[in-house]
């Protein structure tokens, strides 16, 4: 097997600044990568336009090279490609794998009676299912979005990090949106995360994709569009993300772990890598290092199978009050 094979990829999303929880998993991806002489893609991930905050995209660039985390293509921007999504709705609207649905949010909340899944909201109750593509056509001006049909039965998967992995439907969602709706007439329809992601990594060639845990009800939805739209999916890598010390993922009640902020007070890129470094295994303590010195050291198999609990502590031992 050639190993030069690999194609890794970074895809920040420019709806915030990164911060210490988004280097930790860019730096696995990368050296993932690297470590076996692959290549690495950069994508600005931007289809969530309402969110976007302008000029992120550069800061993540930034961000990126301050780490020492380099790329060989892009960045490639998301809503630069908005024609080549089109086209692979297209393609599932052809093989009726998507039906037109004019549920609101508060619609499929209601209906759906069952609690559900922090991230992956109410399960889809599946109201408009009954319809076809043509279906579309007399709707008017009334606004919809496109659902995909999920089958009974879930894919299961193997996960290079995780091992094998099934989610049941409900785990996963149930039909779910690959195209939004147009907003109230004004903001044009955009492909949803699931069908972009997919379309992108196909379109350039990755064969494995490295991203925080809480994206393992994604990979099930992925492997279907794969699957439909006849293309190759990359392996799965999911790692675990970093929490602070309530166990909640990384966010602003944590305090400011921006890489920005840590910049800003002169925190050295050689210094955060070293904790993430210790984090992951590769360092028996926590001491500075560059991230091309790490490419000898990555092992998948040292990461701890549990979040990385980013304390108080662990920043000052970097010089650093978040
Ligand atoms: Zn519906």
């Amino acid at each position: 097997m050639s190993e030069a094979a690999v194609i890794g990829r970074l895809a920040p999303s420019p709806t915030g600044a990164q911060h210490i929880g988004n280097a930790r998993t860019y730096l696995i991806a990368w050296l993932s990568a690297r470590r076996r002489g692959g290549r690495v893609v950069l994508r600005i991930e931007d289809i969530d336009s309402p969110r976007v905050k302008a000029g992120s995209d550069r800061q993540a660039c930034e961000d990126l090279r301050w780490l020492g985390l380099d790329w060989d293509e892009g960045p490639i921007v998301q809503t630069e490609r908005l024609p080549i999504h089109r086209a692979a709705l297209d393609r599932l609207q052809e093989r009726e794998r998507v039906y037109p649905c004019t549920c609101s949010r508060a619609d499929v909340e209601r209906a759906a009676s069952a609690p559900h899944a922090e991230h992956e909201g109410p399960v889809y109750p599946g109201t408009c299912a009954r319809r076809d593509v043509r279906a579309a056509e007399t709707l008017g001006e009334q606004s919809y979005c496109w659902r995909f049909r999920m089958p009974r039965q879930t894919p299961a998967f193997v996960d290079g990090f995780r091992g094998p992995t099934h989610l049941d439907l409900r785990a996963v969602g149930g039909d779910f949106v690959v195209w939004k709706a147009s907003r109230s007439g004004i903001a044009p329809s955009t492909p949803a995360y699931q069908l972009a992601v997919v379309v992108d990594d196909a379109a350039q060639s990755v064969t494995e994709v490295v991203r925080g845990d809480d994206l393992v009800p994604s990979t099930p939805r992925q492997l279907l569009l794969y699957e439909a739209l006849g293309l190759t999916p990359p392996t799965f890598v999911h790692v675990p993300l970093v929490v602070g010390p309530d166990g909640r993922r990384l966010a602003k009640r944590h305090g400011d772990t921006r890489l920005s902020s840590l910049r800003v007070v002169g925190v050295r890129p050689e210094t955060l890598l070293g904790l993430l470094a210790w984090s992951c295994g590769w360092l028996p303590s926590i001491e500075p290092i560059a991230a091309r010195q790490l490419v000898p050291l990555f092992r998948l198999e040292t990461i701890p199978r549990t979040p990385f609990v980013l304390t108080p502590e662990l920043l000052r031992s970097i010089g650093y009050a978040a």
